[in-house]
């Protein structure tokens, strides 16, 4: 008795692929919900004398980390949104499928981003309307 080498793949590859996926996916929620937690930490900043800067430069200095930082959460929070997002699709069954047109999101799309919510025509035309 032998087993049939060629066994059919019949399965959807999204199914396939769901377990590394949700898992590719949770890591890197984890990740950004760390980072995001350190970003919180309030800094001890000891402002130790020496250089002395003017008010003027230290408050502009302040406000240019401030707007660093709060860019920067932005950024990782938009990003945990998508990864959820993602993640929700997974659970639903529609991960794949690109959330505007409904159409199937290309495979090499989803390998660079697998929380690509959106097909590449879709992306494009979102892209360019800035
Ligand atoms: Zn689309």
């Amino acid at each position: 008795m032998s087993a049939n080498p060629n066994t059919p793949a019949t399965d959807n590859p999204v199914d396939r692929k769901g377990g590394h996926l949700w898992h590719q996916l949770h890591s890197e929620r984890e990740d950004i919900s760390e980072a995001l937690l350190k970003e919180f930490q309030p800094r001890l900043e000891s402002q130790s004398g020496g250089q002395e800067m003017s008010t003027d430069e230290a408050l502009r200095t302040a406000d240019w980390q401030r707007l660093t930082e709060k860019w920067h959460r932005t950024l990782l929070q938009e990003r945990l949104l998508k990864i959820d997002d993602a993640l929700d699709r997974l659970m639903s069954g529609s991960y794949g499928n690109c959330s505007r047109c409904g159409r199937w999101i290309e495979d090499t799309k989803l390998a660079v981003d697998p929380a690509a919510a959106f097909c590449v025509y879709c992306w494009q035309r979102m892209e360019t309307r800035h």
